[in-house]
């Protein structure tokens, strides 16, 4: 059992009041907020180890990269990565997938085809467009059943000679549903093709093991994981990193250069061109600590407590509509009452203290798959309680009849 209690007093903005009433914070799916050890960890950052990483000799620029250097090797621990230098330090998910889009995307041949699903964010679905403005490929989407699970029978009937790339999503934001990335990355590679997951919505609520999956890209943000903002990870198998060119360039990114030729830093440096955000990445080796320290299947028992609680509860609403039942789905709810727009519903609960997110989540393909334009979201984190979700509820009965 974990004492949520206690856990509750590391994240000082949880006490925080919204128009006057306690803050029920919901939207994680978006982000979690921050424990006090990471943010003193930047402020100890700032005061006592600014030096640029990977360049000085002296005392305080080698403490600021071996932080770094540390924070991948503990990240490369965290997803069971074969090496530190399988680990790219980006600004989060969106570039990640941006960078194996334009960097792998150079070696998949004009008339390959890319399998997506109908559930992808808008960030693992607009870089496969763009690689199209430039190259001749075609992008093909796997359906999802009425529960929010992927068709898999219409995914294993995708593919041709031609298919290049599968991108999948671990856990949809808005669904909930875990998809079998096992078994589709199996599928995949038994045609020979490799598989890239986004991993934004799994990293904090289940153990993730890159070699088990046998993933060759996998992409998460810190911010999602009770880590600072502004950084992210991509995993990537270290045959096809090694074959791939660089992403952008820069200092950091190169062993040589002369206005004739330039050769390129061994992995990972080749895709971290610039001064990266080294304060940053230092704290999340304190963020994965934290998550570790409470253990990523406590946190998960927790939350599907909540789904379970929370599901129940809502399910008694009248004209209540969830979307996305998937067996073991991770604690998101996203929901509509009646004929309430999604965007009232929101802005009451928030005059309430609630926050919960409302719109299409990023995620308009699947929005035009589920008929609607847009829900709202409640997400559930590990400092969340019953009592929360007994007050968001009591605030839903309470705006029903301004929406109704
Ligand atoms: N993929 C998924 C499934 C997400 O939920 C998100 C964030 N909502 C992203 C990608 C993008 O993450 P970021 O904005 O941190 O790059």
């Amino acid at each position: 059992m974990i004492d949520i209690q206690k856990i509750r007093n590391d994240f000082p903005i949880l006490q925080k009041t919204v128009y006057g009433k306690p803050l029920i914070y919901l939207d994680n799916t978006a982000t979690t907020q921050t424990p006090s050890a990471v943010v003193d960890d930047i402020v100890h950052s700032y005061y006592n180890a600014k030096a640029n990483v990977h360049r000085g000799t002296f005392h305080m620029a080698q403490m600021a990269t071996e932080a770094m250097e540390a924070t991948r090797r503990r990240v490369a621990q965290l997803i069971n990565a074969p090496s530190a230098s399988d680990i790219i330090f980006t600004r989060g998910t969106t570039e990640s997938i941006n960078l194996v889009a334009s960097s792998y995307g150079q070696l998949i041949p004009d008339g390959s085809e890319i399998i997506l699903t109908v559930m992808e964010h808008h960030a693992n679905i607009v870089p496969w467009q763009l690689l199209r403005t430039r190259k001749h490929i075609t992008i093909k989407v796997v359906p999802i059943h009425a529960d929010g699970t992927l068709d898999l029978d219409t995914y294993r009937s995708l593919f041709s000679e031609r298919t290049a790339l599968v991108a999948v999503t671990h856990v949809s934001n808005v669904l909930g549903t875990v998809n079998p990335v096992k078994d589709i990355i199996e599928t995949a590679h038994a045609h020979g093709v490799p598989v890239l997951v986004d991993g934004a919505q799994a990293i904090a609520h289940m153990r993730v093991d890159v070699q088990q999956l046998d993933a060759d890209f996998y992409a998460f943000s810190s911010h999602k994981m009770y880590g600072p903002s502004g950084i992210g990870v991509l995993y990537g198998r270290q045959s096809l990193l090694e074959k791939m060119p660089p992403y952008q360039g820069g200092g950091e990114m190169i062993a040589h250069v002369s206005f004739e030729k330039t050769t390129f830093a061994d992995l990972p440096y080749k895709f971290e061109a610039g001064t990266p955000d080294f304060v940053d990445i230092a704290a999340l080796h304190t963020a994965i600590d934290y998550m570790d320290s409470i253990g990523v299947e406590n946190i998960n028992a927790h939350e599907q407590e909540l789904l379970r609680y929370a599901t129940v509860r809502m399910l008694e609403i009248p004209g209540m509509r969830i979307f996305g039942t998937a067996p073991g789905k991770e604690a998101i709810i996203s929901f509509l009452i009646g004929n309430a727009h999604h965007f009232d519903t929101g802005t009451l609960l928030d005059k309430l203290g609630v926050a919960v997110r409302t719109g299409h989540h990023c995620a308009q393909p699947l929005m035009a798959a589920l008929g609607i334009e847009g829900c709202v979201r409640a997400s559930f984190a590990v400092y969340n309680t019953r009592d929360e979700v007994d007050k968001f509820i009591e605030a839903i009965y309470r705006i029903l009849p301004l929406i109704q």
